[in-house]
């Protein structure tokens, strides 16, 4: 056998979320990403979405793996780290931020043994096993993010990350391209490349621009500002800390997110915070309201944040005043816009003025858009193109535009999880051997014990409802002891239970009364029974579907 390559993505590619690439040769394999999903709607009760990472777990392949390398700090791409080091003890490369907020997260699972961590500045190599790589700068929404150059023995890979071409960061923020360009002269036998943004028209405007929004808005408003942000976007953090200063506001940080990022950010030295102007929220009393810019998480209408506590009123320290300016600075993750709508509206009802992506342009994305995708498909001359990050749509959309730019329909490959490419000696790419790829639902502590039987359970008892039948009964006489009660659980409205609860409570009398004419009750036969009975009357009355628990106990 000659010399190969194999890739396989076991998460991201047809949806946002779950990224996870293996790359892969005779001797070695490396792990790109390891990311979680948030839960979607359906999904009633489970806290995230990881990759299911069964195709490693084979031990000669086990044996194989080097590390797990990474390109930048979101959740979609280290936070299933801490559930597959249970599995797989490897080391961890990354950027000095990435690995510092992935330190943090590790903290909160205390594994049962000491994790790897290996520093890698962006500008630097490392080498691991068959895989050369290097760290190449690109602009996100999150600092210190990496496209990776992979040297592997057929040929040269780059895998962009997330990333934006932003050239008006400051210098030691903006997106290398003298090196990706440099990669591009050299050859480069595949691009696998962010998807997300590819039905953007144009360029994805900077980061720096929004600054000018937001200079305009603090003249503008002699106003208390609250500004609602995602807690890892420290480049907006540091811009509105500096308007703050030049503005005399003193600035809260409400939210534990947010104090861990910044925290982080301040110790590697990425964020400048001005001096005495952080205060804490229990001196909020002594600053006038327009004296103060708050800095909270919360954007996406998560019931827990600190966001959404203020916009009812129960947060300990920030309490709504009229003459409040709100800005939600991000984009409403497709999902969560009935969340998010009822944190602005009830902030409106509290007195507040939003200010949201509707309204104003107080946010741009970390994502590169159309043209800079493009851009990256011509300087990166790739020989064969892999659209990744993104769901089937975009993946799609994403190879018309590197057809369009000039690489032959045969050399790009839209690839599903678990759908893997060889690349050979002589540069040849084929479709491989499918591998198993899948999610596992993360509910609290239990790993991977939610399948979609509970999933499609809870769904139907969010959506209709229960109704529980108690009832205790003498396990010799077969009399009844206590009950029956009857009681229902996001089922009706209470004022009509009442009436409804009479009629049940007959009909399930008169199945007991029923099968207590026979000698020995059997009350499993029993509560199938209830059960038949309620649902045959529910549906033809009501047209409704709870579930109907009977609980029998006898004495
Ligand atoms: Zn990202
Ligand atoms: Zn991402």
């Amino acid at each position: 056998m000659g010399l190969t390559l194999k890739v396989t993505p076991l998460g991201g590619l047809g949806e946002i979320g779950l990224n996870m690439m293996v790359y892969e040769t005779e001797k070695d394999i490396i792990i790109v990403d390891s990311g979680i999903m948030f839960p979607e709607d359906y999904m009633l009760g489970i806290d995230m979405v990881i990759p299911d990472i069964r195709y490693l777990y084979d031990p000669e392949k086990k044996k194989k793996i080097k590390g797990i390398v990474l390109t930048h700090g979101h959740e979609d791409h280290i936070g299933a780290i801490p559930y597959v080091l249970r599995e797989l003890n490897i080391p961890i490369f990354g950027t000095p931020f990435t690995l510092g907020i992935l330190e943090e997260k590790l903290k909160e699972h205390d594994l049962p043994f000491k994790v790897s961590l290996f520093t890698v500045k962006t500008g630097n190599s490392i080498t691991l096993g068959d895989f050369e790589i290097e760290f190449i700068r690109v602009a996100h929404s999150i600092i210190d993010g990496a496209s990776l150059a992979i040297k592997t023995p057929v040929g040269t890979i780059i895998h962009t990350g997330d990333f934006k071409l932003d050239q008006t960061l400051e210098k030691n923020a903006v997106t290398d391209i003298n090196r990706l360009a440099h990669y591009g002269d050299n050859g480069v036998l595949a691009l696998f490349s962010d998807s997300t943004n590819i039905e953007k028209e144009g360029f994805t405007i900077s980061e720096n621009d929004i600054k000018k929004t937001f200079r305009n808005i603090f003249r503008d408003n002699n106003a208390r500002i609250i500004v609602a942000l995602f807690a890892s976007n420290i480049h907006r953090i540091s811009e509105l800390l500096s308007l703050a200063a030049e503005f005399n506001k003193k600035v809260i940080f409400s939210g534990r997110s947010l104090m861990t990022y910044t925290k982080v950010a301040r110790k590697l030295g990425y964020l400048k915070i001005p001096e005495d102007i952080l205060i804490d929220e229990e001196t909020i009393g002594y600053y006038k309201p327009e004296e103060l810019l708050i800095l909270t998480t919360g954007t996406q209408g998560e019931a827990m944040s600190a966001l959404s506590r203020i916009s009812v009123d129960d947060h300990k320290y920030i309490k709504i005043k009229p003459n409040d300016l709100v800005l939600m600075s991000s984009k409403f993750i497709p999902g969560n816009e009935k969340a998010i709508s009822k944190i602005i509206n009830n902030l409106y009802k509290r007195g507040a003025e939003v200010y949201y992506e509707n309204i104003s342009e107080i946010h741009v994305s970390g994502h590169a858009s159309k043209e800079e995708l493009k851009f990256m498909i011509n300087i990166v001359k790739p020989k064969y193109f892999i659209p990744v990050h993104g769901e089937l749509k975009h993946l799609y959309q994403h190879k018309k535009l590197a057809v369009n730019s000039g690489i032959p329909s045969a050399n790009v490959f839209v690839l599903e999880n678990g759908n893997s490419l060889e690349f050979n000696g002589e540069s040849e790419c084929v479709r491989g051997a499918d591998a198993y790829a899948g999610r596992i639902f993360v509910d609290g502590k239990g790993i991977g014990d939610v399948g979609t039987h509970t999933l499609k359970e809870r769904a139907h008892l969010s959506e209709n409802g229960m109704i529980i039948v108690q009832l205790v009964v003498d396990s010799k006489t077969s009399g009844i002891i206590s009950g029956p009660d009857i009681v229902s659980k996001g089922f009706v409205f209470e004022d009509y239970f009442k009436e409804l609860n009479d009629v049940l409570y007959k009909l399930v009398m008169n199945v007991i009364e029923e099968n207590q004419k026979h000698e020995n009750v059997d009350w499993v036969k029993v509560k199938d029974d209830i059960r038949k009975a309620l649902k045959k009357y529910l549906n033809k009355t009501i047209d409704r579907h709870p579930f109907i628990f009977p609980m029998i106990t006898e004495i």
